[in-house]
């Protein structure tokens, strides 16, 4: 749904899950905390602010979080997508500053699946400004068709 929300046409709660009610359901613990190490020794999941968690087995779901300070610039200018619980708030941020832009020039880095579906979304979504929006995509190879 996440296109679907760039795009105007879900709200932010209509595309989001309620963990906590979730995770009640299914019997499982929710702690909303970072995991900043293993200690594979004692096998413990160590938390930024939770005590360590001990584990028998444990499964590593933290999805990819771009590094943005290899990149000048990055981190000033991009929007990433991942990690995508955060995503919302800066697709806010990035509709509140085209509001108040001449005109958006929005180059979207990937020609993937993800990346023609966000650029897409993102067109429907800004042509609703009095500027519509001029859009790139960037992709090293010429791009393949994706059904
Ligand atoms: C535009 C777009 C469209 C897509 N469409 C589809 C689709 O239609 N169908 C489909 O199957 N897939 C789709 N995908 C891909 C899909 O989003 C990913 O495959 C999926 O999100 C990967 O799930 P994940 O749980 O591995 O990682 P994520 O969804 O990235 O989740 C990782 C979670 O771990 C958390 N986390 C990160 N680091 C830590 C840490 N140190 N401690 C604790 N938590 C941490 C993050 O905050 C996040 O909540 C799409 C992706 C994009 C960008």
């Amino acid at each position: 749904m996440l296109p679907g929300h760039v795009a105007g046409h879900y709200g932010f709660d209509e595309c989001h899950i309620d963990l906590i009610r979730l995770a009640r359901f299914a019997g499982a613990r929710l702690i909303h905390d970072e995991a900043v190490g293993l200690d594979r020794a004692r096998r413990e999941v160590l938390c930024r602010s939770h005590p360590p968690i001990r584990y028998d087995a444990v499964s590593l779901d933290i999805g990819i979080t771009p590094r943005r300070d290899d990149v000048p610039g990055a981190a000033e200018y991009t929007v990433p997508v991942k990690p995508i619980d955060r995503f919302a708030q800066r697709w806010q941020a990035l509709l509140d500053r085209a509001m108040s832009a001449a005109r958006l020039r929005l180059a979207v880095v990937g020609g993937g699946a993800g990346g023609v579906e966000l650029a897409l979304a993102a067109r429907h979504r800004l042509a609703q400004l009095p500027a519509p929006p001029e859009i790139t995509l960037v992709n090293p190879r010429p791009a393949a068709a994706v059904a």
